[in-house]
C-alpha cells in the first residue's frame, strides 16, 4: 500500500476513538492530500492561509479545514468563507475579525485560544489569565459567529519528554479546570508527530500530525 495510506491508517488505529486527528498537509502537494482522503480522511490542516485556499479550491468539497498557524487579522476575510477549525487564536483584535468575516458569510467559526506552554523559545500564546480575561470579556461573549470550542498548545521543541511532559500536563489541568465553569469547552489541541502519544496521555482531545504522516517537509 502507499506510504501515506499506510501511515495515517496506522495512527488512526493505535488513537482512541475520541481523539481527532488533524492531518497537517502544509507544503506538501495536492495528490498527497487526494490519497490521504482516498482513505476516507477528511480533516487537513495548514499553517499558511493562501495555501490553504488554493488547496481548498482543489480538493473536493467535504474536505474540513484546519488553520493551525499564527494568523494575520487582515488575511481572515480569505479563509472565512471555508474554514472550520482556527486552532492558534491569540488576541481579542483576532477574535473580533474572525467574528466579523464569519458573519459576513452567515457562518460560525470555530476557534481555539492558544496558550503559551513551551518554557523556551516561543513567540505566540496568550498566558492562562489572558485566556480567562478573554473568556469572561462581555465583549467575547457577545459574538454572534465565533464559538471558543477550546486551548491549543505548542511543546518546547526538545527531545526531553520529561519537558513535554511537564508541559503538556499543566495545558491540560488549565483545560479541565476550565471547563468546570465552561461547558462549551470540548477541544484541546495538544500532540504532534514527535510527541501526540505522550499528549494523548495527558488528556488531548486533537492532535495534529503533519511528518509522520506525509514524511518529512522540504523546505528550500
Ligand atoms: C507543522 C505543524 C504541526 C505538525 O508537525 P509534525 O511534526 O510534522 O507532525 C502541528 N502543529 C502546528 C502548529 C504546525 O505548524
Amino acid at each position: 500500500m502507499n506510504e501515506i495510506k499506510n501511515n495515517l491508517l496506522k495512527i488512526k488505529k493505535s488513537i482512541p476513538e475520541d481523539v481527532t486527528l488533524v492531518a497537517v498537509s502544509k507544503t506538501k502537494p495536492i495528490k498527497d492530500i487526494i490519497t490521504a482522503y482516498e482513505t476516507g480522511h477528511r480533516i487537513f490542516g495548514e499553517n499558511k492561509i493562501q495555501e490553504m485556499v488554493q488547496k481548498q479550491q482543489q480538493m473536493p468539497n467535504d474536505c474540513i479545514w484546519h488553520m493551525i498557524g499564527h494568523v494575520q487579522t487582515n488575511k481572515v476575510k480569505y479563509m472565512a468563507p471555508f474554514v472550520s477549525l482556527i486552532h492558534a487564536v491569540d488576541s481579542y483584535k483576532l477574535l473580533k475579525e474572525i467574528d466579523k468575516q464569519a458573519r459576513k458569510n452567515s457562518r460560525i467559526i470555530h476557534c481555539l485560544l492558544q496558550v503559551k506552554i513551551a518554557e523556551e523559545d516561543s513567540k505566540y500564546g496568550l498566558s492562562e489569565p489572558d485566556v480567562i480575561h478573554l473568556l469572561e470579556s462581555n465583549e467575547v461573549k457577545a459574538f454572534q459567529n465565533i464559538h471558543i470550542e477550546g486551548l491549543m498548545g505548542m511543546a518546547t521543541y526538545t527531545n526531553d519528554e520529561s519537558q513535554i511532559k511537564k508541559e503538556f500536563e499543566k495545558i491540560a489541568s488549565f483545560f479541565r479546570t476550565l471547563q468546570l465553569q465552561y461547558s462549551d469547552l470540548k477541544t484541546l489541541s495538544i500532540g504532534m508527530s514527535g510527541d501526540y502519544k505522550t499528549a494523548i496521555d495527558c488528556g488531548s482531545t486533537m492532535i495534529r500530525v503533519g511528518s509522520s504522516i506525509f514524511g518529512a517537509r522540504n523546505y528550500s
